[in-house]
């Protein structure tokens, strides 16, 4: 294949890369651009999970793109709708047609001497790799490997006799109509498949090693309802996921400084849903305060409506061994079951696996710092669309898409071509990127960047100090180096 450039490289075509394509294409319409996706759909995590009630677990309103408002009647939206959304925006203007599908970016090095991304890829239809060169890349790659999902190895499996699934490769045919299923894991995805299973399985059991937070939330929210009534749509949207934003951010927040009270708050409302003498403490109270890991969010409270029904129930245990009928417990128990779903999680990954070097020099990604959460020190042209953790991941990929797009602006019009954060303060303390204790995030924090104890290096996890420090603020500051290549025309004064 000949070797092509483009200005803008973007990885991946899920909801922040066609977020992306959004961005370049209308603030940056000089520039050419193109998408390359590894898989052959559009769409990412909505494309490829499959399970069983599969839906959001933020409000659409935030997770939705600022500029395309979420005009659902529900906050949270099935996976189809989603996936169909974000389809949309591609196919509206033309985002769909710069996409080149089955093509993974495999390695990128960064020539200081051109200023550009040497790029190689792979057609992984045909298995074919080729070269070719890009001004920046973006990379909308998401945060967890998508060939496998994270699988511990529990003894016995071999000779357990029924059927074994994780949700991340869910069988199409799967039948589990009057089935007895154990799904292993406490996350949101246990959460969601367990209401789904239950409508038609015979008994669906929740089986965690420890609890983690719960809470209700209703799928129509009528504040919501009210701003659509009251505003026009022009204003409705954009109010609406201010709305969101700002209760999301505050109810976090006080989770964060008034733990107890939070506690409290989360493990009265579970109380009040669950039958009299329910056993809360035993599975709905966790060791670690709200929001150390990802709170959960179950629409109108669907889990406990299927646990007061008795299709679902929980079992808070370990796993000894898998036997032939199931699974043999801690406690002595054994629990008997025709399916056994893992849902224990996603393997991440950063960048999505792109072997990154810097004139050759392979790039040590644990040694590195994030800059705003969206760039690599030491690491010119490169943007990441890392989304919150404690909310909606649009939220911060919108201001980061927002903020790409004003670097490249910024550099087209000022003649520069190469913009790399650097960091020369001392006093600068790294520390780990993500900062919640799940077992997913630990297990692959040594191969993660980190972040700073300060500004610009610090990931705020906060949409209001982000909208500031990535919004309102100017592009220059002291941690950022504009410069050319050197046989090129001096570094021209930014405008
Ligand atoms: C089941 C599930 C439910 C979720 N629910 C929510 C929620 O309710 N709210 C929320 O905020 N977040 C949620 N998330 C997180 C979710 O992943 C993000 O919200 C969002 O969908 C991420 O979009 P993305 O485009 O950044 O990444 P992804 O959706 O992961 O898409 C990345 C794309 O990049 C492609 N790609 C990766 N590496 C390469 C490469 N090297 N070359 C070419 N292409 C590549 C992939 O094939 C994929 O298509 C959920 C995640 C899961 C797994």
């Amino acid at each position: 294949m000949t070797v092509e450039h483009i200005d803008v490289l973007i990885v991946g075509a899920g909801l922040s890369g066609i977020g992306a394509g959004h961005y370049v294409q209308t603030k940056c319409p000089w520039a050419t651009y193109a998408i390359f996706e590894a898989r052959d759909a559009i769409g990412g995590t909505w494309d490829l999970f499959r399970y069983p009630g599969i839906r959001s677990d933020s409000d659409m309103y935030t997770l939705g793109y600022s500029f395309r408002p979420w005009d659902g009647e529900k906050a949270i939206a099935d996976g189809d709708s989603i996936l169909q959304y974000i389809k949309d925006t591609a196919a509206e203007t033309g985002i769909d047609e710069k996409i080149q599908f089955n093509h993974r970016i495999v390695r990128a090095d960064w020539s200081t001497d051109e200023a550009r991304w040497n790029i190689t890829a792979e057609r992984t239809d045909t298995g074919e790799t080729f070269e070719m060169t890009c001004g920046f890349m973006f990379s909308c790659t998401g945060y967890y490997r998508y060939d496998h999902g994270y699988q511990p190895d529990f003894a016995g499996m071999d000779r357990y006799a029924g059927t074994v699934v994780h949700p991340q490769a869910w069988p199409e045919d799967l039948d589990y109509q009057g089935k007895r299923v154990v799904v292993i894991g406490s996350g949101s995805t246990a959460m969601t498949l367990i209401p789904s299973m239950a409508e038609t399985a015979e008994h669906v059991t929740m089986l965690q090693r420890s609890p983690g937070y719960v809470t209700s939330l209703p799928d129509k929210d009528p504040v919501v309802d009210l701003l659509r009534k009251v505003l026009p749509a022009h204003r409705s949207g954009p109010a609406i996921r201010w709305f969101k934003a700002v209760t999301t951010q505050a109810s976090y927040n006080l989770s964060r400084r008034r733990p107890k009270l939070m506690k409290w708050l989360l493990r009265k409302a579970v109380q009040l849903q669950l039958p009299r003498g329910y056993d809360v403490e035993t599975h709905f109270t966790p060791k670690y305060n709200p929001w150390d890991q990802r709170l959960c969010v179950v629409p109108n409270g669907d889990l406990f409506k299927a646990i007061k029904h008795g299709t679902a129930s929980i079992v808070t245990d370990r796993i000894v061994t898998f036997t032939e009928k199931g699974l043999l417990l801690e406690s002595g128990s054994e629990l008997e079951a025709d399916i056994v779903v893992s849902a224990t999680g996603l393997e991440l990954l950063f960048i999505g696996g792109i072997e990154l070097s810097v004139d050759g020099e392979i790039v040590d990604l644990p040694s590195k710092l994030t800059y705003k959460g969206m760039m690599l020190e030491g690491v010119p042209n490169l943007a990441l669309a890392v989304g919150y953790t404690n909310a909606s991941w649009t939220l911060k990929c919108d201001l980061t898409c927002d903020y790409v797009t004003r670097l490249l602006d910024h550099m087209h019009r000022a003649g520069l071509q190469q913009c790399t954060p650097r960091n020369d303060d001392a006093t600068v303390i790294a520390q780990p990127l993500l900062g919640l204790t799940s077992g997913y995030v630990q297990r692959s924090a040594a191969r993660f960047p980190k972040q700073g104890s300060k500004f610009p290096w610090q990931v705020h996890q906060s949409y209001l100090r982000d909208y500031r420090a990535l919004k309102m603020r100017g592009i220059e500051d002291e941690a950022m180096e504009f410069t050319n290549p050197v046989e090129h025309a001096p570094v021209a004064a930014a405008s």
